[in-house]
């Protein structure tokens, strides 16, 4: 059966090793797509030569035919001598006939690696892999040519391609194609003639906390809501509301070490622009894009970082981390302890005595207690209008003098601090406002820890 499908496509069409092999992939383990053809062609080469040399007058003249095919639309070399030993004659019409499915593309895989190196050149990686593209023209081709033959058992372009440059890559490189997560994927965009490769370089993740002393700077940059980041008048053409933000001050150093096109800076929750984040500082992970260097020098990172930042930001504890950690540190922020310095004022005076007992009213009706959160007026432009529950945990407080109390707050994350203190209209309940009875004010707040 498979002797009378190989004939049949022959017929047809001129098909190169490697494509015939590959359309009899499922049958037969452990060998190449090559060889696989090889010894189909071999195989068929022995059968007819031998019924040539045995068979009686039909059987013969059958042989000969089919040696024919073999030598002069499979070019099999084999078969070619069979029948030159003979002293049959056979006719090549056309030299350069390329192979039918895939055009010779096969037979020049080193083209492909080539340029494929050259296009590495530079990068840094331990891993990679290999994806391909292949026109419509020839998938469909190779479609037709499969239905109208009916071959079942091959294996698709892509996959022997992927594979086979994988494997050559692999010795070039001597680094493991990887699966799941490498650092680079080869992307070949395969035509008729001419093929294209794209590069997918694995971002790079650095785990680190940061120190914010300042106030007055946003986590991350802003973009101007005027001008949408282009730049106009109102931003003074830079695009942006607020000169710098802490992700800025990070990421230039790592962006220039690494290499990369750009940075993603992924914060652990977010102080408000005017609240210090003091403590161990808040986690966060930097994602470098698209970086040509993947080993960095973490600790000289973190001292040329901080002594050109020095009393503006600090950070510390710099690791590789995972985009992995990027989803769960998102995810844990809106429960993990966070704890806050916060300074209160008073629109009324009060006594030390009157302070002590609002105090312990306030822990007595707090402490350990959920509050009811609805979605800050001030923030409400750009943050869904619903009701949080949050848990405050702890309350100590200090009486500074007859209209200022400091206080320090432990919560659950996600908690608006300043709305806790002044009870937003009424729209944090219960809140310090409500709970002592005068209207208060949060004058300034800082993060002292974020539980991670
Ligand atoms: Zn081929
Ligand atoms: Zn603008």
């Amino acid at each position: 059966m498979i002797f009378t499908k190989v004939l049949e496509i022959y017929q047809k069409e001129h098909i190169c090793l490697y494509c015939l092999g590959r359309l009899f992939s499922l049958l037969g383990t452990d060998t190449t797509n090559k060889r696989r053809g090889d010894a189909l062609l071999l195989s068929l080469t022995m059968e007819n030569h031998s019924e040539y040399l045995s068979g009686i007058n039909e059987e013969r003249i059958n042989a000969i035919e089919n040696l024919k095919i073999l030598a002069e639309c499979a070019r099999y070399n084999s078969a070619q001598e069979v029948l030159k030993k003979e002293g049959i004659g056979f006719d090549i019409e056309n030299e350069d006939v390329k192979c039918y499915l895939c055009k010779d593309i096969y037979s020049n895989l080193e083209m492909y690696v080539e340029k494929a190196k050259k296009k590495i050149e530079g990068f840094e990686f331990d891993t990679f892999l290999v994806g391909c593209s292949p026109s419509s023209s020839i998938v469909n081709r190779e479609d037709r040519f499969k239905s109208m033959l009916n071959i079942i058992e091959a294996e698709s372009f892509k996959s022997h391609f992927n594979r086979e440059v994988g494997k050559l890559l692999s010795e070039e490189f001597d680094k493991p194609a990887e699966f799941t997560y490498p650092d680079i994927t080869f992307i070949f965009s395969i035509g008729e003639e001419e093929f294209e490769i794209n590069l997918l370089i694995r971002s790079i993740f650095i785990f680190g906390r940061y120190k914010k002393l300042i106030r007055g700077i946003p986590q991350t940059h802003w973009i101007c809501y005027n001008c949408n980041g282009k730049g106009c008048n109102e931003c003074d053409h830079t695009g942006k509301r607020y000169e710098t933000s802490v992700e800025e001050l990070i990421n230039p150093k790592f962006i220039e070490a690494s290499n990369a096109t750009e940075s993603k800076f992924h914060g652990a929750g977010r102080e408000d622009i005017d609240v210090k984040m003091l403590g161990d500082g808040r986690p966060f992970v930097l994602e470098l894009i698209e970086p040509n260097i993947r080993t960095l020098n973490l600790s000289r990172l973190k001292q040329s970082v901080n002594e050109i930042n020095k009393d503006k930001i600090e950070i510390s504890d710099l690791r590789y981390s995972t985009k992995k950690e990027v989803i769960s540190m998102k995810e844990k922020a809106e429960n993990t302890k966070k704890e806050y310095f916060a300074l209160v004022r008073s629109e009324i005076g009060i006594t030390i005595e009157d302070f002590q007992i609002k105090l312990q009213k306030l822990k007595d009706l707090l402490e350990e207690e959920k509050i009811d959160q609805r979605t800050p007026t001030r923030v409400s432009h750009r943050r869904a209008d619903k009701i949080r529950n949050k848990r405050i945990y702890n309350i100590s407080g200090k009486y500074r003098n007859q209209t200022e109390f400091e206080f320090k707050i432990e919560t659950q994350g996600g908690t608006y601090i300043k709305e806790l203190i002044s009870g937003d209209n009424g729209r944090t309940s219960p809140s310090f406002s409500e709970i002592i009875g005068l209207p208060l004010k949060c004058e300034s707040l800082d993060v002292l820890n974020i539980d991670y």
